[in-house]
């Protein structure tokens, strides 16, 4: 049993905690008509914090036609005007870090440090979507033929939706709103219901920093609410961050009703570990990456694979003690490695999970079953565990697990490591460690899988650069943020004009015209 510190809280956001949650559509707090609600806890007690209302199907067409004509006026806003929305909006973000990151883990449970990260890495998007201006210019070619030039634009989309998932409440709606305002679009937010008062409070700020009423709606809602953005006839696309059944779901009825769609889902990270590695610096990577918001993070590494038996005896030795270690904590705690899980629930799903694995019969090396914080008993809190002897064939392996559990899958070659994260059925993101160039070169070129590092634990690409992964990790074929998130939110014109000086033709042409 652990012993923990006394939480201090953010003195606003204790304030704020109590009261009822809201949504904010047109500018203007509302409660669900629909009278439905949903519990949201504060994940350290196990107490139930505040109810959110959950909107009905008319409540989101009420928000869709509310945001089709705020995009009217948006959309007709000049780029460097939109830019500068952005600019305010990340001044107002850093001024409010201190309560943002509290906010995020009174609801998440995540540490204070990991929220600021969770806050600073969508702040970095913004900084992206400053840039719209640049962005978004077009192409132009003069003298495409006689006397013609050709021009491109791109314009923005109209209403677009982001349904987003609990572990990073604040980066993954920043992903998407930050990209779609700045490029014209007016936007509906459907965040995680399990915790959705950092989103709120993103669009609130954002409304400070100048963005007209109705351009940026927060909508809270479960499976009632995501069909009815699905099947808006106004709503032109849906960016999806979440689970990879409901991704497909997303996926299929949105595109097969017309729309762009976008639809990240779950991930089953592997870190392959080469015998030239530095094992000291591999196992500290291993358990901030493991272990780090309690693994409930897309881009944990949940699988490490030792090539080479006496590397894998070596490294379950080194990670063994330090996943006894961990210092699992309330989020509060300054010095906790991690902190709750997000809901009683969830937690139960991955002790399940790690039923499951003893009985496939892997090596259960650390069990964090047991784990239990003094004072703090009803928390949602698990420690951690480790399995080794983990293999392909096991559920556990080709399952995402979620949780602070760091599979250990021994391979004999380099051979054997490339295929295991290239056949599994995720391919978000992967990890290869090793001193020589020629082996991390040619892993990086051949696995499929869709972001890659090299000695990087958590390969999360920066802002201008995007962010997606291969096979069930990703439904659609274009990346969240970045130039591909510029692509994903507009659509493209082309103008073929001629201003003849001589008037027009005599004859009819009545071939395909070439300007050859
Ligand atoms: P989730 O799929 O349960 O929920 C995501 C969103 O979908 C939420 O807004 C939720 O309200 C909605 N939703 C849930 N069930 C639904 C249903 N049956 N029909 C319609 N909508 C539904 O995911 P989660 O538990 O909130 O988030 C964790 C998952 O997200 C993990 O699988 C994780 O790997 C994944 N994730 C992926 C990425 C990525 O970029 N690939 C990033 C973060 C999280």
């Amino acid at each position: 049993m652990g012993i923990a510190v006394s939480p201090q809280i953010h003195p606003h956001v204790a304030e704020f905690i109590d009261q009822p949650r809201k949504m904010l559509i047109n500018g203007r707090w509302v409660n669900a008509a629909s009278g439905k609600t949903f519990p949201t806890y504060n994940p350290a007690t196990g107490e139930v914090q505040a109810t959110v209302p959950l909107a009905s199907r008319a409540e989101m067409r009420s928000a869709v036609e509310i945001a089709a004509k705020a995009f009217r006026e948006w959309s007709s806003v000049n780029p460097q005007r939109r830019a500068r929305v952005m600019f305010k909006f990340k001044a107002l973000v850093e001024n409010n870090m201190d309560e943002l990151a509290h906010l995020l883990s009174s609801e998440h449970g995540k540490v204070i440090a990991d929220s600021r990260g969770d806050i600073q890495r969508g702040l970095e998007v913004i900084e992206f979507a400053c840039g719209i201006p640049h962005l978004m210019k077009g192409e132009y070619t003069e003298g495409a033929g006689p006397g013609i030039d050709i021009y491109s634009m791109r314009q923005p989309l109209g209403v677009v939706a982001g349904i987003t998932p609990f572990n990073f409440p604040a980066m993954i709606p920043m992903w998407m709103f930050g990209v779609a305002i700045a490029c014209g679009n007016t936007f509906i937010c459907k965040p995680s219901e399990k915790d959705p008062s950092v989103p709120v409070r993103l669009a609130e700020l954002f409304m400070e920093a100048g963005a007209p009423a109705g351009v940026l709606n927060v909508v809270h809602g479960d499976k009632e609410a995501v069909d009815a953005i699905l099947e808006d006839p106004d709503l032109q696309a849906v960016s999806f961050v979440g689970s990879s059944a409901v991704a497909e779901y997303v996926y299929s009825h949105g595109t097969a009703r017309g729309k762009r769609v976008q639809a990240m889902g779950s991930a089953k990270n592997h870190a392959i570990i080469m015998p030239d590695a530095d094992l000291d610096q591999v196992t500290n990577e291993l358990m901030g990456a493991g272990y780090g918001s309690a693994g409930e993070r897309c881009m944990a590494i949940s699988v490490a694979v030792p090539v080479t038996d006496k590397l894998a005896d070596a490294l379950v030795e080194r990670l063994k003690p330090r996943v006894e270690c961990l210092k699992v904590a309330p989020p509060t705690d300054p010095d906790a490695d991690y902190g709750p899980m997000v809901t009683a629930e969830h937690r139960k799903k991955v002790l399940s999970s790690i039923e499951l694995g003893v009985k496939e019969g892997a090596d259960l090396v650390v069990d964090g079953r047991g784990f239990s914080l003094q004072g703090y008993e009803n928390g949602f809190f698990l420690g951690g565990s480790l399995f080794d002897r983990v293999t392909p064939e096991m559920k556990t392996y080709q399952d995402e697990i979620f949780g602070p559990v760091l599979q250990v899958a021994r391979a004999p070659d380099f051979e054997a490591a490339l295929a295991l994260p290239s056949n599994h059925q995720y391919g978000n993101g992967v990890a290869i460690f090793t001193r020589d160039g020629d082996s991390a070169r040619e892993f990086a070129s051949k696995v499929k899988v869709g972001m890659i590092g090299i000695n990087i634990p958590i390969p999360v690409p920066l802002a201008y650069h995007t962010f997606g992964g291969w096979k069930r990790s990703a439904f659609g074929d274009v990346n969240q943020h970045g130039p591909e998130g510029v692509r994903f939110f507009t659509r493209i014109k082309t103008v073929t004009q001629r201003w003849p000086k001589g008037g027009l033709r005599e004859h009819p042409e009545f071939n395909i015209p070439t300007m050859i």
